[in-house]
């Protein structure tokens, strides 16, 4: 059946302890997750952090020199890519350029000798659900970048794999697309149940699409949360800083006499909508003022620190010297060690 939905707690992908050195550089080190079956989950993390590595692993393009994968009951560890259940989405789409766009999305179909009449079949299914009807003789120099990436999903979509691998498929298309084909993408892999493994380096792509988000930096997981969960307690000082737009202000604690106490290095988190501007509170200077219809982003130095807010666009434009207040519940404190210490 096309539409396969397997039960919500069911874990589709299990991974432990994974290491990928190459040379002297270690890629991912330690990495254990569980990738529940039918979720959209994404590694999500700054340039380098392993992400790519770590689906590449999971693709069977790379062989980690550390761990195991288990997909389902099966140790697939070492398994060829071909013989994994699963099917993969590429950053650049990796289309042949002297096939049609029928070709190319059939193209798995044939090297895996499903009949000819079953494969129009699937096809013709496939093509209308993407829209792809009207493009099927074209040859990928003639579409769009939506539309290339449109057929890129068609292919991974008809193999009728339970498990879809994507490696920064939106990062080659302007931000209008992207927004529509992220509603697409997360719409697709809900229709179809699917497990999806997405990554991104974009952090809105990931809060809006995601069930799961695993955090990586430096070859390691920070976190693993739903976006509002990771978005209200962000687990490190790294999380808080990655997460947000713009991210969390996070001050020296020996700046906030209430704070002052904590071990040096210890770090205070507020977010921008948490902080206003009151009779009452820390005493900054204001050093900038960004109008974005709605609101404004301000920016204000407390003492070496500065900060910023977002103040409803109606409100006078603040400038000067004022002060800052935020309530007690919407601190965020975290170690020396970047931990997060607050409940
Ligand atoms: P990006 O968003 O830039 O693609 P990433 O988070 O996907 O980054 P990876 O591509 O997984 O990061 O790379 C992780 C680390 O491993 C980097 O330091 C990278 O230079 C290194 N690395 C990745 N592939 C190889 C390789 N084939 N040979 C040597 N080093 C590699």
């Amino acid at each position: 059946n096309f539409e396969h939905k397997p039960a919500q707690s069911a874990v589709a992908l299990e991974l432990d302890g994974l290491g990928k050195s190459f040379a002297e550089t270690k890629a991912l080190d330690g990495v254990s997750l569980s990738i529940p079956a039918g979720r959209f989950t994404v590694l999500l993390g700054p340039s380098g952090c392993g992400k790519s590595t770590l689906l590449r692993l999971i693709a069977g393009l790379e062989m980690p020199t550390a761990g195991t994968i288990r997909l389902g009951a099966a140790d697939i560890t070492h398994t060829a890519p071909a013989a994994r259940n699963l099917s993969m989405v590429f950053q650049s789409y990796a289309l042949f350029p002297h096939l049609s766009v029928a070709e190319n999305v059939v193209f798995g179909l044939s090297v895996r000798k499903v009949a000819r009449k079953q494969r129009n079949e699937r096809l013709m299914r496939v093509a209308t659900m993407m829209g792809l009807e009207a493009l099927l003789d074209r040859r990928p120099g003639q579409l769009s970048g939506g539309q290339q990436q449109r057929v890129a999903l068609a292919r991974a979509v008809i193999s009728e794999k339970p498990v879809c691998l994507m490696d920064e498929p939106l990062s080659n298309l302007d931000a209008k697309l992207r927004a529509e084909m992220r509603v697409e993408i997360r719409a697709l892999q809900k229709r179809l149940g699917l497990t999806m493994v997405y990554v991104t380096h974009d952090q809105v792509e990931a809060m809006t699409m995601a069930d799961q988000i695993v955090v990586m930096n430096g070859g390691r997981i920070e976190q693993v949360a739903a976006p509002d969960e990771l978005y209200m307690r962000p687990a490190t000082s790294f999380c808080a800083r990655f997460i947000g737009t713009p991210p969390m202000n996070l001050l020296p604690a020996d700046l906030i006499a209430q704070w002052a106490h904590l071990p040096g290095g210890s770090l205070v988190g507020v977010r921008c909508e948490d902080i206003e501007i009151a009779k009452e509170g820390h005493p900054a200077q204001i050093e900038n003022v960004e109008y974005f219809g709605a609101d404004r982003l301000v920016s204000a130095r407390i003492g070496e620190a500065l900060v910023t807010l977002r103040q409803p666009a109606r409100e006078a434009v603040p400038s000067g010297a004022v002060k800052l207040s935020w309530p007690n519940a919407a601190i965020h404190l975290f170690g020396p060690d970047g931990q997060r210490m607050t409940a």
